[in-house]
């Protein structure tokens, strides 16, 4: 697309950002005004302008599948194939940057990612060995990835100990982290912005020639980037100041990953004297009303910049919020409705988003999803990268390798099954830590030994023969990687139909990728980088919708305790997150938003009895439209019916056209209530949505 016509698809507000080229833009924003469409264009902009100038344009964004995205509409846009860009996230162009490096640094060249599983393991491993309850290993990597995301090394910790709240035993869980992860030559993801950072403080020369090669510098969700994220950033950008930043602090989930807000709302603007900043006002998503609604509640936040957002999609219909007496009618509502917006073909199931705070809320909806057979997809599940049999297999690989990579040796010893029994595994790792190196040379210096029975000795000297003979062929590819794998390890023919399956899948879309390049994508592939599919609903939570955008979106338990959640409310910042999570979860819907909740949910194995959202009471009784469902009592005349809820039979399903005497054709939303006292809800185009008592409205079906 030639530079004028990139230029006319944006706005003035747009326009000047994209324009501004020698003074650092901070776009601040709000939902839905046209941010990622910016640094897209900007990105498009600055490509075709100039080539030579701009040879080498950095665009960072939050994951894979976004910079995906962003890479196949920018190649649109250009008409023109894109080779080796530095479009990725903060991850994999450190990791990039590192792999070309590693040697100024004293890392070696083989070493490889732990993605969240792997240091989960390692965490649970060390928590084990210290005899510390096993179960706290996911708030201990939360804490751990805190620490190193705010550049806090164990030996910052210790030296200012005074002015860190933070107890011993995970102090000392941190620096065994540490040592383990030299040991396995390993890097996790936040490792991977501390090295980077360490090369380019050690070796300026570097700095400046990255700040040379990268000419301009583009990232989008600025208000999710970490300290650390932060830094390289501000290392790359302060020399030529060539960068555009954009943000919104209404939307900056990710506080317990290290995420600081305050990057986007001062930070910036300090390092980067005379930043131009730049607000987009005018909203493209979503309608007035759901613009209004979330407007309403996000405003409730202190220190925040304060938006105003307009649109000129119309009014739209309001917001419909829905309390039932269980969240089992919840998910039947849910399923209903999307049954009904789907025959009236009104939007296709790809259109339709349903939400949620936390995973386990989704089983309900799925059950209520296949009752009505409508087809669903969960994002940010275990994804293909996560099946065992994937992991086991790439936990091969990453051994090949880099032999020191101690926390998958434990994962394949007995992978196979080999029968090496739980006693000679704590041999091993006694070994280790005593001579401090890594599992696979204790046991090559063990089979040698004479520590070891003659059976245990064979098992253990079996697999490092294997992988010996392995390593000593040329690998190219994964599917060469593969094939040895399947020559000298007896694991793939232990496999069941679906693994292997799921491993021909695997070697038909990546076989003859290098293994290398290969392994970074496998490890550097986080759950949310699941693509929305065609023909599917969505199912998700609430941080895995993150830019995108959906004609129709459901909120589900909306209650106090879910939403905002019990375990992020202990302080008022916490309760400020869980607002703009909201809030950003109600800015994805373009058309219609409905919001859900139920009286008596089980949660943790037990019933509760719900509240609903403290954040309703923010949006103004006018903006939404409020149905309180109440329970159809039982029969007393039927023993069968004490426990279920049958409903009667209601004169109108939604989907029926009607007509009212004074507001003409209208098609009704929903029909409730008991004999006596039905309601409808109906759409009236031309007046809008009416809640009516069905004995007084005087309808005619038509
Ligand atoms: P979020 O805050 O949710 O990340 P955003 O600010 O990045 O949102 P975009 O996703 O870029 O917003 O844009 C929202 C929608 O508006 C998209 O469908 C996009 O194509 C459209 N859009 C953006 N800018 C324009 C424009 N100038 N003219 C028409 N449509 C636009
Ligand atoms: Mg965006």
């Amino acid at each position: 697309m030639p530079e004028h016509l990139l230029l006319d698809s944006l706005n003035q507000q747009q326009r000047v950002a994209l324009e501004n080229i020698d003074a650092p833009v901070l776009v601040l924003a709000g939902a839905g005004s046209g941010k990622t469409q910016l640094v897209t264009y900007k990105y498009a902009y600055l490509y075709s302008s100039d080539k030579k100038k701009y040879g080498t344009i950095m665009a960072v964004t939050f994951n894979n599948k976004a910079a995906i995205e962003m890479k196949e509409r920018i190649t649109y846009l250009l008409s023109e194939d894109l080779n080796n860009t530095w479009i990725g996230t903060f991850y994999t162009l450190c990791n990039r940057i590192l792999r070309q490096e590693n040697n100024l640094i004293g890392l070696k060249g083989d070493y490889v990612i732990y993605d969240v599983d792997d240091q989960c393991r390692l965490i649970r491993h060390i928590l084990n060995d210290m005899k510390i309850y096993e179960a706290l290993y996911r708030g201990i990597a939360s804490k751990i990835n805190c620490f190193k995301s705010t550049l806090l090394s164990p030996d910052d910790l210790i030296s200012s100990s005074n002015n860190f709240d933070f107890d011993e035993k995970l102090l000392k869980v941190y620096v065994r982290y540490q040592d383990e992860m030299k040991r396995s030559n390993a890097l996790d993801f936040d490792d991977l912005i501390i090295y980077t950072i360490n090369l380019f403080l050690q070796h300026p020369q570097v700095l400046q020639r990255y700040q040379e090669q990268l000419s301009y510098i583009l990232v989008d969700e600025f208000q999710d980037t970490s300290f650390a994220q932060y830094h390289f950033l501000k290392l790359l950008g302060c020399a030529k100041r060539t960068i555009l930043v954009a943000g919104d602090d209404d939307q900056s989930i990710y506080k317990m990953r290290g995420a600081e807000n305050e990057n986007v709302l001062n930070r910036f603007e300090t390092d980067f004297p005379s930043t131009k900043i730049i607000n987009l006002k005018q909203n493209y998503r979503s309608t007035e009303n759901i613009l209004r609604v979330s407007h309403s509640v996000i405003s409730q936040n202190k220190c925040r910049t304060p938006k105003e957002l307009w649109t000129n999609r119309g009014i739209g219909e309001k917001v419909c919020h829905y309390w039932f007496m269980t969240e089992e009618e919840e998910a039947k509502y849910v399923a209903k409705n999307i049954k009904d917006l789907y025959l009236k073909g009104s939007y296709s199931y790809d259109d339709i988003a349903i939400l949620y705070r936390v995973n386990l809320q989704s089983r309900v909806i799925e059950e209520a999803l296949k009752n009505e057979r409508i087809p669903f997809k969960i994002i940010g599940s275990a994804c293909f990268y996560q099946k065992k049999e994937i992991k086991d297999l790439v936990a091969y690989l990453k051994l090949i390798v880099n032999k020191d990579d101690n926390v998958s040796l434990r994962r394949i010893i007995n992978q196979p099954p080999r029968g090496i029994g739980i006693n000679t595994l704590i041999k091993v790792e006694n070994e280790a830590k005593r001579e401090g190196i890594s599992l696979y040379k204790t046991i090559q210096q063990m089979t040698q030994s004479k520590g070891l029975t003659g059976a245990v000795k064979e098992k253990l000297n079996g697999l490092i023969i294997s992988l010996e003979e392995i390593s000593s062929h040329e690998i190219n590819t994964l599917t060469d990687a593969i094939k040895l794998i399947g020559s000298y390890i007896g694991y793939i023919e232990t496999l069941d139909e679906c693994s292997l399956n799921n491993i021909s899948e695997l070697m038909y879309s990546h076989g003859k990728t290098p293994l290398d390049v290969f392994l970074d994508t496998v490890s550097l592939t986080t759950l949310n980088d699941d693509l929305v599919t065609r023909g599917y609903v969505s199912l998700t939570n609430l941080h895995n919708v993150k830019g995108l955008e959906f004609a129709v979106v459901f909120i589900t338990g909306l209650e106090d305790g879910l939403l905002p959640y019990f375990k992020a409310i202990d302080t008022s910042e916490d309760l400020n997150e869980e607002r703009r999570l909201f809030y950003m979860g109600m800015t994805r819907a373009k058309d219609i938003l409905f919001m859900t909740g139920a009286k008596k949910r089980r949660l943790y194995a037990k019933f509760q009895d719900q509240e609903p959202s403290r954040f309703l009471k923010d949006i103004p009784k006018d903006c939404c439209f409020w149905v309180e469902k109440k329970a159809v009592p039982p029969s007393p005349t039927s023993k069968l019916q004490i426990d279920k809820t049958i409903p009667m039979e209601l004169p109108y399903n939604t989907g029926c056209r009607v007509k009212h005497p004074k507001w003409g054709i209208g098609v009704i939303r929903d029909c409730y209530g008991e004999e006596n006292d039905i309601k409808v809800t109906v759409n009236f185009p031309n007046v809008g949505i009416k809640r009516l008592a069905l004995k007084y409205a005087n309808l005619e079906r038509i």
